[in-house]
């Protein structure tokens, strides 16, 4: 069983995240590259899978650039056997639909039985790759899952909803998208760090993979700084506090 799992690099989501006004794309020097924690959450869950059977060997996937390797080594600090990053200054400021084609490639000459994606990253927020991935390749989607279960021919997982839970079951080989319901990412220990060190981590670029040069479909047209945030109203409370909030709150269409 080979449980591919894609780990995006994003900024810090406790960083000043900023886009950068003349190409309208991420400024990565703005503030430090992470892991994406939904990701740790979806690499989690594959690594229950290889703890019940060690049979089970877990890939983790990055399209990004050069930074993106720190992302990977910390998934195999976290337990994953191998790592592939896909490397191509061509990528820079890819869309949705070029990240599937790429990621699309990649996991398709890797062969897999399942992968395990993020919901939604925090920085594109597309959330979709998961469900375009799996048209991509042909297979099922289960979509925004906590528990995952793996049995050797089929995937189920849990989805809560707001009517309630909803267990979905799809033959693999299939793609999941894990949510915040997933298990917290296990820490890397010291045996962990050090393993990571000497684990197979392999580069490949766009023409190993054999995909074109077919740029991005969406464009980013322009870019306006985010309005410094105001400090706010102040209410002092010289008997009126409650009339003012309630006219605050009434002002701002919130009762
Ligand atoms: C601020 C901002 C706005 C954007 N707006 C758009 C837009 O309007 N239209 C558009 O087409 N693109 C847009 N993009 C680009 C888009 O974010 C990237 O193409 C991205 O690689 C895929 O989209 P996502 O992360 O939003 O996908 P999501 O569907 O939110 O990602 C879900 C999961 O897919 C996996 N994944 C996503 N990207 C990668 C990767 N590079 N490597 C490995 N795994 C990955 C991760 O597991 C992730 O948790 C935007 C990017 C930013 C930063």
């Amino acid at each position: 069983m080979k449980i591919v799992v894609l780990v995006k690099q994003v900024p810090d989501t406790f960083g000043e995240r900023k886009l950068d006004t003349t190409t309208g794309l991420l400024d990565r020097d703005a503030s430090e590259p992470i892991i994406d924690e939904i990701n740790e959450r979806a690499l989690e869950a594959a690594l229950q899978q290889k703890d019940a059977d060690k049979s089970v060997e877990v890939v983790a996937l990055s399209m990004g650039p050069s930074s993106a390797t720190d992302a990977l080594r910390k998934a195999l600090a976290m337990g994953a056997d191998r790592a592939i990053h896909v490397l191509d200054d061509s990528l820079a400021g890819a869309d949705v639909a070029r990240t599937t084609a790429v990621i699309g490639a990649a996991v398709a000459s890797e062969g897999f039985d399942l992968v395990v994606a993020g919901n939604e990253s925090t920085d594109g927020r597309g959330g979709v790759l998961a469900s375009s991935l799996a048209e991509t390749l042909g297979v099922a989607a289960l979509t925004s899952i906590g528990e995952l279960t793996v049995d050797g021919t089929s995937v189920s997982g849990v989805r809560a909803t707001e009517y309630g839970t909803v267990t979905a079951r799809a033959d693999l080989p299939a793609v999941v998208s894990a949510t915040e319901r997933a298990p917290e990412g296990r820490f890397p220990n010291f045996k962990g760090i050090m393993t990571a060190k000497k684990k197979p981590l392999a580069t490949v670029t766009l023409a190993e993979l054999g995909v074109g040069d077919s740029g991005a479909r969406s464009t980013v047209v322009s870019v306006a700084e985010r309005p410094a945030r105001t400090a706010g109203v102040k209410i002092v409370d010289d008997g009126t506090a409650a009339t003012q909030l309630a006219e605050f709150l009434a002002s701002n269409r919130l009762i």
